[in-house]
């Protein structure tokens, strides 16, 4: 594991290094697949039989504070974690419940409502089908 650039990025943050925020850390860099805890905990746990839930909720708690992890509600029910390197947007696919991450250029602020605000972030979820669903190989 590429300790030292998750160690680097836990203390350019002001961040303490803890195995486990190193261990969570690399997981959602190397798997953008937006996991819930449950995912995290049971992959990581595998290699590391004392990890505790309450330990990984705890770690992704806090690197959520620290900016570094970005929670998504889209499903409605259960959080979804992302590593947030850069911001992106999400789309949901209603059929087979994947999320993938969507790059919209140039979001149209002027279009806003009502103009004079500065605008640093969007937040907003996209849900629909998606291309292996409407191909039907998805699921
Ligand atoms: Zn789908
Ligand atoms: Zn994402």
């Amino acid at each position: 594991m590429d300790t030292e650039k998750y160690t680097g990025i836990l203390r350019e943050n002001g961040m303490k290094v803890t195995p486990q925020r190193l261990e969570v850390l690399r997981f959602l860099d190397e798997n953008r697949i937006h996991p819930t805890a449950d995912d995290i905990y049971r992959t990581l746990k595998k290699d590391n039989p004392s990890l505790s839930k309450t330990t990984v909720y705890n770690v992704l708690d806090i690197l959520s504070k620290y900016g570094l992890v970005e929670v998504l509600t889209i499903s409605g029910t259960e959080s979804r974690y992302d590593y947030g390197s850069t911001r992106h947007q999400h789309f949901l696919c209603t059929s087979c419940g994947r999320i993938v991450d969507i790059h919209i250029k140039g979001l149209c602020m002027d279009c806003m409502p009502e103009k004079g605000h500065k605008v640093e972030e969007v937040h907003g979820y996209f849900k629909g089908t998606c291309r292996d669903c409407l191909k039907g190989i998805g699921g």
